[in-house]
């Protein structure tokens, strides 16, 4: 997808603060954080939402999500981690490319939970 923002960091015409890329997926620093360390892991090939992404996409997403979520994890000293996908606007999603957000959590930080 030529104007969409994930793709252009994917192919490197927007700097990201990346944190992990292999050939299916890419990690890198939200660029407006929740928390200090919350991070994206998305997919290269572009799709909107999980419902066009095709299993074994999400499945590689996964696996990284849960090695980045670890090192964030760890190297934040964070309480606990959220793990969160949003689908449409309804539900906040902003970027209509398929990502995962990883958020560091602090005990009584205030974010929704
Ligand atoms: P959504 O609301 O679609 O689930 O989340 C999109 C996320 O992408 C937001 O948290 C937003 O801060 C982040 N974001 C938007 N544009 C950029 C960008 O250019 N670079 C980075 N690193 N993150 C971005
Ligand atoms: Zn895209």
């Amino acid at each position: 997808m030529t104007d969409c923002i994930f793709c252009k960091i994917v192919r490197g015409e927007i700097p990201c603060a990346k944190l992990y890329e292999d050939d299916r997926v890419i990690s890198f620093l939200d660029i407006n954080p929740i928390n200090p360390g919350h991070a994206l892991v998305l997919p290269k090939n572009h799709y909107a939402t999980l419902f066009e992404a095709p299993p074994e996409e999400l499945h590689a997403c996964i696996a990284v999500a849960r090695q980045v979520a670890r090192a964030i994890h760890r190297g934040m000293g964070a309480d606990g981690l959220n793990l969160i996908q949003n689908n449409y606007r309804a539900a906040g999603q902003l970027i209509d490319h398929v990502h995962f957000h990883l958020i560091p959590r602090s005990v009584g930080d205030g974010f929704f939970t």
